[in-house]
């Protein structure tokens, strides 16, 4: 299994390891704007930049809490700009976003999102309150300290251990008395809030029960499955969502919203020894009273916020932070349920609100002060009920999942809240996903239900505007008249038709940037910036970096394997094909009925088949190293760590259905330059991926 490889080398070197092999590299320059890394780049024009300025005239400048906030409390500015992984590279790199503050304006930044970015530029140690501290911008997310009675309390140890050792190290310096960590606490289970734990807790002191590890219900069971069976696509989708090829530039990658980027250290994960199991639950951890409200299915599938009544102090994990949060996620996930997100806040107003005096949270500033608390809770609580309610209400009017990014709006006393503003999810996507939610991806037009694919309808456009030169003369006419969307109307089909054509692909990749420019919310940025560089440069290729997460893999259930390898195989290859095999693994008592019949590969638990073809007996712990790739299933049989009994031909022909995903797949035409290499070991759990990060 691999982790996100690209996030963390990408944006460790600012893209330079992909822009190597390149072929811009290769072709001529055409103009490029002064300052833009890609040779191929343009300016703002005229058009966006009265865009973007028109915005810089509508925003709530005037409100400076967040400025004040951010910088409250700085205990000690972290002085390092790089932290490097243990593996040589480098983990962590503030440097290259210093940019972000040498100047007050950019003009091909958003104002608002640039805004956002120099609030995130904040790096170092900070006291929320006396025994709350908090690391903030050593990763996507923030570590928080908090004084219990024999050591500290972690909340939320970030993505990857190095940046954690760093951010402990930082605290030790400062407050941290040489006390150690007495117990650690999952808000959620996203892997920017527990991939680094191993860089705080050693698992032999979780295991004797010395450190607690505390998380919502069921954490381990959603932590693996939420992307595992769509995860090479999600991969692949996080190179536009968070602009994995940008370079760090005015032109290019200008944060995350969340945060300024996600560390590239190793991760891991050590299960939970505790969970929060009622809706509602008070206990102490190290001698601090702490009262558990779970809020499953909002922000992430498990969730859970946190009142210190003793210290009046609200930790809203993951579900208030500032900025407007996905319900749909660009990369790819199941929409969540904002009215349900909605439900939970305004649940922690009247639960915890209405004494808490100081708010905070795993990304971004804390709060302070009863008045300013409730003045986000309610705002943040009306943010996802109004998208919630206002969306199903233009729905029911007939407003289409094709348009209602262009009818719905945030009402305009949210917008003036600058927490309100979408950083991370914004209005036009969010609402979509709100639509895609209760009504699913069709408008209800007829010619929208079966269409023909792009590739196969756009040869007809192509034609019926009278060819490609035609198309490149309006595109171009339409680009010059700053109408970018319609622009990108007509040369997109002339590149889903001839995805060959170099000028209609740079066209589109110009139109792109310009459209990119203009987005508040970095993940449309990020896609459209993407889809230019794409366009432009090709999708490099070759194997990509990998690091294996044995802690994750082993985390999976066999049964989410077994689900997996049915995604896989590729049905076509196993048409004809039919066995039955009993697989049983005696360490843990598990055993599983596999059948492939019908070219469907099926698995159900507790079953065993009275007569198989092949029985296959190995231990759960030496499966686990089939599957992170250390040893394959012919070696472990060859040896006899793994013992069958009948045909063993089946396996052969079941690992020849099995394929490799690609994790650098074409999405704009005409983009793939190479392939990649075939797998060696076709029951590894290659392509398990997950996304670290939300
Ligand atoms: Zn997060």
């Amino acid at each position: 299994m691999r982790t996100l490889p690209a996030v963390g080398t990408a944006f460790a070197v600012g893209g330079q390891l992909f822009l190597d092999d390149s072929p811009a590299r290769a072709q001529g320059a055409a103009a490029p704007a002064a300052g833009h890394f890609h040779p191929k780049g343009k300016a703002p024009s005229k058009y966006t930049l009265d865009v973007l300025s028109q915005a810089r005239g509508t925003l709530p400048f005037s409100d400076a809490r967040d400025f004040e906030e951010q910088q409250k409390g700085l205990i000690a500015p972290m002085q390092d700009l790089r932290i490097m992984a243990d593996a040589g590279h480098v983990a962590w790199d503030m440097e290259r976003f210093q940019f972000l503050d040498k100047q007050d304006e950019f003009d091909s930044i958003h104002p608002s999102l640039l805004r956002q970015s120099k609030l995130n530029n904040n790096y170092g140690l900070y006291e929320v309150i006396a025994g709350i501290y908090q690391v903030r911008g050593f990763d996507l997310s923030d570590i928080t300290f908090i004084r219990g009675k024999t050591g500290w309390i972690v909340f939320d140890p970030l993505v990857s251990k190095e940046v954690v050792r760093a951010a402990w190290k930082t605290f030790q310096q400062h407050v941290g008395a040489g006390l150690p960590v007495s117990a650690v606490i999952f808000s959620h289970t996203h892997g920017d809030h527990w991939g680094g734990v191993r860089g705080i807790a050693d698992e032999a002191d979780v295991r004797s029960g010395k450190i607690p590890v505390i998380a919502p219900i069921d954490f381990m069971q959603f932590t693996v499955s939420e992307n595992v069976y769509a995860g090479n696509a999600m991969n692949r989708r996080l190179f536009f969502q968070y602009g994995l090829l940008l370079p760090a530039s005015p032109y290019g990658y200008v944060g995350q919203g969340l945060g300024q980027a996600v560390s590239a250290g190793a991760t891991g994960l050590i299960a939970p020894t505790r969970y929060v199991e009622q809706p509602i639950e008070e206990f102490e951890v190290d001698g601090v009273r702490m009262i558990f409200q779970n809020t499953p299915n909002t922000e992430a599938p498990r969730e859970m916020n946190t009142y210190i009544p003793d210290m009046k102090a609200l930790w809203m994990a993951e579900n208030v932070i500032a900025s407007l949060h996905n319900i749909y996620t660009l990369r790819g996930a199941p929409v969540r349920d904002p009215l349900n997100w909605s439900k939970y806040i305004n649940e922690s107003l009247y639960r915890f609100g209405q004494e808490a005096e100081v708010l905070f949270a795993s990304h971004h500033w804390p709060r302070w002060g009863n008045a300013r608390i409730q003045e986000i809770l309610r705002a943040q609580r009306d943010l996802y009920a109004h998208m919630n309610n206002q969306v199903l209400h233009l729905a029911n009017q007939g407003v289409t999942i094709n348009e209602i990014h262009n009818v719905y709006q945030v009402p305009k006393s949210l917008q003036a809240h600058w927490h309100c503003r979408g950083y991370h999810g914004s209005p036009q996507h969010n609402s979509r996903g709100v639509v895609q939610r209760y009504l699913g991806f069709w408008d209800c037009n007829p010619t929208t239900l079966i269409p023909l694919s792009p590739h196969d309808s756009a040869p007809l456009y192509v034609e019926m505007m009278g060819g490609s030169e035609k198309i490149l003369a309006r595109g171009q006419q339409l680009y010059d008249e700053g109408k970018y969307l319609l622009a990108s109307e007509i040369v997109n089909k002339l590149v889903q038709a001839e995805p060959q054509n170099q000028p209609a692909k740079e066209l589109l990749a110009d139109i792109f940037e310009q459209i990119g420019y203009q987005q508040e919310n970095p993940g449309l940025r990020n896609s459209f910036l993407a889809g230019a560089y794409e366009l432009r440069s090709g999708i490099p290729q070759g194997t990509t970096a990998s690091s294996s997460s044995p802690d994750v893999i082993r985390a999976m259930s066999t049964e989410l394997f077994l689900n997996f390898l049915g995604i896989r195989m590729d049905s076509r290859k196993a048409d004809g094909l039919k066995f039955t095999i009993n697989l049983i693994t005696p360490d843990n008592g598990e055993r599983f009925i596999i059948e492939l019949e019908n070219a469907t590969l099926t698995n159900i638990k507790g079953f065993l088949a009275a007569k198989p073809d092949l029985t296959l007996k190995i231990n759960r712990s030496d499966l686990e190293l089939t599957m992170i790739g250390a040893r394959t299933l012919e070696a472990q049989i060859a040896d006899g760590t793994a013992k069958i009994e009948g045909d063993p031909s089946i396996l052969k022909s079941l690992a020849a259905a099995m394929v490799e995903f690609d994790p650098r797949f074409e999405i704009m035409p005409g983009t793939k330059t190479s392939r990649v290499a075939a797998t060696e070991n076709p029951y590894e759990a290659t392509d398990m991926r997950q996304p670290v990060a939300e």
